[in-house]
């Protein structure tokens, strides 16, 4: 699938996200793979992996689970560039408006001779390796979620446990932060009228997002006051032991 499906959705004079340049290949060795942690309308995480100068993409509603029994849903979703791999920041507005974290990236290698042949079959292999998701993986076809129905699930193996993953490492492996980290120093004014979400779960996070991200601001703008104050306090020292 060519990019038309990514930047037919997009207006890249409003979005900040990359339109890519057709079939890049990257220069590293191996095959890129990512997770987005994507808070818009719906939070859910947005699993890319390499394949032929695009990023396969799945949206996952409540993120990759690395305990075997879980199976999670996967809708598969427009391929997205290469480019988008390191993609984190705010989208104002427009489609996919939000806040994207990246959450995972690293490499992936399939555990198929022919990838598009498996992907017909609706049955990937692979193994993942990157820094919180590791090791044997399968994609698998459902019927159910209309034809991009998808199940992603560990296979049992080192890497597989009763871990909620998504719970237990949250945050960006790109800045360490969480999603106010990226809200950054736009909070709380972003989205004053707009938000990407209103109601529901998201809805809520997002309220959450922003508030703590205001409080961060605050706190910042608080501790700059104080160091101003401060080395106002030093100079006035220096002075009157200049005059003594
Ligand atoms: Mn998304």
């Amino acid at each position: 699938m060519p990019l038309e499906h990514y930047r037919a959705k997009r207006d890249f004079t409003k979005s900040p996200e990359p339109a890519g340049s057709p079939r890049r290949r990257r220069p590293s060795k191996g095959l890129f793979f990512c997770v987005q942690k994507h808070l818009a309308s719906h939070l859910h995480y947005d699993f890319r992996l390499e394949h032929d100068g695009v990023l396969l993409s799945w949206a996952v509603p409540k993120g990759p689970s690395i305990d075997p029994a879980v199976k999670r849903f996967a809708a598969q979703v427009e391929d997205h560039p290469i480019e988008y791999g390191d993609f984190e920041e705010v989208i104002p507005e427009g489609y996919g408006a939000g806040i994207v974290m990246l959450w995972d990236r690293g490499t992936w290698e399939p555990e198929v001779d022919d990838v598009d042949a498996a992907l017909r079959k609706g049955d990937l292999k692979f193994r993942l390796n990157g820094y919180k998701l590791k090791g044997s993986w399968v994609l698998v076809r459902t019927r159910f979620g209309g034809s991009n129905g998808w199940l992603l699930i560990k296979h049992r193996d080192a890497w597989a446990g009763p871990i909620d993953i998504a719970t237990f490492a949250p945050l960006s492996v790109k800045s360490g932060g969480d999603f106010e980290d990226i809200v950054g120093a736009e909070a709380p004014a972003i989205w004053e009228s707009k938000r990407p979400a209103r109601g529901g779960v998201a809805g809520k996070l997002l309220a959450e997002v922003l508030e703590r991200a205001a409080r961060k601001k605050a706190g910042r703008a608080a501790n700059a006051a104080r160091k101003t104050a401060a080395k106002k306090t030093t100079t006035r020292k220096r002075v009157a032991k200049k005059k003594r």
